[in-house]
Order: structure tokens, then C-alpha cells, then sequence
């Protein structure tokens, strides 16, 4: 019955679709469903990280810097030693919106985050003002920005 369904809806996509052809968006949200539930349960590790996210994101955090911490007991992923400081922008942020900082090293959402993959021990480092941002993570507009406030 399953397969027979299956059959008629690829046969219908190959030519115009017909006026009863089920919509494709409750299929889709099945199917993100499904694999939802097939992901494996988060570790203690990655729910640690994302609920530093959390917390940072809720508390206005603007971007976070990526600290690798090597070592017998650190992460020995050589891509993530590459991170180390870089400055992820967390998108959306108030200082962005204004246009007061670039779009430094990337944004947060771009890469996996520290504790996400296996055996990575990195963390991030928040940062929630413009003042404790690298001055070449400013835009001209927010290094004036940052002036002003600051005399
Ligand atoms: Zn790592």
C-alpha cells in the first residue's frame, strides 16, 4: 500500500501535478521528525555548551571567541586549534544590527560549537559589549560609537 503510494506520487511529479496530490509540507515535517529522533541523545558535554549559548545569547551576548584548549586532556582536533581566538559574530546581535561590528571570523552559526563535536574540550568566550571587543572587529562606526562612550 506504502510503495503503491509512493509509486503514484513520483509518477505525478513527472508530469503536472494533480489537483489531489498530497501537499509536500506535512511530508517534510514527518520526515524532520523522524531524523529528530534518530539523532542520538545529546552528551553531558554538549549540553553544557548549548546551555552556555543560551544563557549568553539571552544575556545580549554580541560575539564569542573561540579558545582552544590543547593538551593529553584538551582537543586534539588540529581544525579547532585553527579557531583559537577567532571571534564568532552571533547573529542578529544589537551591535550588528546597528552596523557596529563586521562580520568578524564568521558568525557563531556557521561552525560547530566548543563541546559539539567528540573529545572537543574548547570553549567560547562571550563577549556582550563593545568595549571588550578586538578594536578590529569594529566597524569605523562603531569605533566612533566606542569613542564617544568612552570620553
Ligand atoms: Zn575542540
Amino acid at each position: 500500500m506504502k510503495l503503491r503510494q509512493l509509486f503514484s506520487f513520483v509518477g505525478r511529479r513527472e508530469s503536472e501535478p494533480a489537483s489531489d496530490a498530497p501537499p509536500m509540507e506535512p511530508e517534510r515535517v514527518s520526515l524532520t521528525k523522524r531524523r529528530t529522533a534518530a539523532r542520538r541523545p545529546l552528551t553531558p558535554f554538549q549540553k553544557i555548551a548549548l546551555d552556555h549559548e543560551s544563557t549568553a545569547v539571552n544575556g545580549g551576548a554580541i560575539a564569542a571567541k573561540w579558545i582552544w584548549r590543547g593538551g593529553t586532556t584538551g582537543c586534539y582536533r588540529p581544525e579547532h586549534q585553527a579557531r583559537d581566538a577567532a571571534v564568532y559574530i552571533i547573529r542578529g546581535n544589537w551591535a550588528l544590527e546597528k552596523g557596529l561590528i563586521g562580520h568578524g571570523d564568521g558568525f557563531t552559526d556557521e561552525t560547530t560549537k566548543p563541546l559539539e563535536e567528540e573529545g572537543c574540550r574548547c570553549g567560547f568566550q562571550y563577549f556582550y559589549n563593545l568595549r571588550d571587543l578586538p578594536e578590529d572587529y569594529l566597524t569605523a562606526k562603531g569605533k566612533k560609537t566606542l569613542a564617544k562612550v568612552r570620553v
